[in-house]
């Protein structure tokens, strides 16, 4: 046993977004593609030569396993949103395609033994034991993932559901930014589930889906709470009595989701970490935004739920922003393994440590795969 870094889980990164929408080869180190980006920097997205995810940072965390996304918007007008530049598609079939283009890049990735797909309880268990069974050193071991969709809007019809389960997804958020077509989102009118909202749920019951409430309005929030009867999670959320907005959940939807034993990941984009940070204004540094400020929501939820068993990563990193966005103290995704001295200053135990680091995510996954 040489590796002694905890083992990690990351419930939310978009990192076939950074593949085929930002063109990050993502085999590569971080700092390569850093370079690689310094004369697109200030010419289409904020966070050009600033990006902090790649396999060899994520193995280097020993982060074994994470959740990561689709995305793929429709839109009636087909801009980008105002305030992102995600682009939205003229119709489900389109986003459906798009979705399968990053399906592809995930599959691609599997045959290099990058990644591997983590779709059931016995895959899951296995993959575990690799991971913290083997020497770190030994070999590149794959990536184990979770299959999850940011928005649900390219799910056609509910045929769609069922070829998605097929091509391994396992959690489900119903909306991203702006309108959905089954839910509205984070800077939207503020309505709820929508009827092909309410229609999906059920379905998605049917397959034992994890719920992803984050990026549910307030409304959509408790509708879909009330419809579903699955696992919920909330992959990338902070909390609201600390920074105020409607991205962050209030005491009560947190209440709710632990009610329901479900798990909330922590985020580490700045915007979700200080009340006063604005986008593309201020610097993390300046505003002295470091890695303890998580550990302010993830304490909050523990004094909520009165245990440490509701609460995980949920980074989000390189989530459309990079280190002009991110905690200062952190350069790569690796940095996460500095939470264990931060979480142990703070008085947590070696348990509550594992609880956040890996274990919450794992006793979910064991109560809903198959
Ligand atoms: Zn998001």
């Amino acid at each position: 046993m040489i590796n002694r870094k905890r083992f990690i889980i990351d419930a939310h990164l978009d990192l076939a977004t950074n593949a085929m929408t930002l063109n990050r080869d993502l085999t590569q180190p971080v700092h390569d593609i850093r370079k690689k980006e310094i004369y697109l920097e200030w010419s289409d997205y904020q966070d050009r030569g600033k990006g902090t995810v790649a396999f060899p940072e994520i193995r280097n965390g020993n982060i074994g396993l994470v959740f990561t996304t689709m995305i793929s918007r429709v839109s009636k007008n087909g801009s980008p949103l105002d305030t992102l530049d995600l682009p939205g598609w003229h119709s489900p079939q389109q986003a459906y395609a798009n979705a399968m283009c990053q399906l592809e890049w995930y599959r691609q990735m599997e045959l290099l033994g990058e990644l591997v797909p983590i779709k059931t309880r016995a895959g899951l268990k296995e993959h575990f034991y690799k991971w913290t069974t083997d020497s770190f050193e030994e070999s590149k071991k794959p990536i184990g993932y979770v299959l999850a969709l940011e928005g649900a809007d390219s799910i056609i019809n509910l045929d769609y559901l069922y070829k998605y389960y097929d091509q391994g997804l396992r959690s489900i958020g119903l909306s991203h930014f702006g309108p959905g077509r089954y839910a509205a989102g984070t800077h939207s009118d503020g309505s709820g589930v929508t009827k092909l909202g309410i229609e999906l749920l059920k379905e998605m019951s049917k397959l034992n889906l994890i719920l992803d409430l984050t990026h549910l309005t307030d409304k959509g929030f408790f509708e879909a709470l009330d419809i579903y009867d699955g696992s919920v999670i909330a992959s990338h959320q902070n909390c609201r009595s600390l920074v105020p907005g409607e991205r962050q959940f209030s005491d009560e939807q947190l209440k709710q989701v632990i009610d329901r034993n479900g798990v909330i990941g922590g985020a580490l984009d700045t915007w979700m970490l200080h009340p006063d940070f604005k986008m593309g204004i201020d610097s993390p540094k300046d505003m002295g935004i470091n890695l303890e400020k998580l550990v302010d929501h993830i304490d909050h939820i523990c004094q909520i739920a009165g245990n440490s068993k509701h609460i995980g990563f949920g980074s989000d990193l390189d989530g459309l922003f990079g280190l002009e966005q991110t905690p200062y103290d952190m350069d790569t995704i690796s940095d996460l393994q500095k939470f264990e001295t931060i979480l142990k200053d703070r008085g947590y135990n070696d348990e509550d440590i594992d609880n956040v680091f890996y274990k919450n995510w794992i006793d979910l996954m064991n109560r809903t795969f198959d």
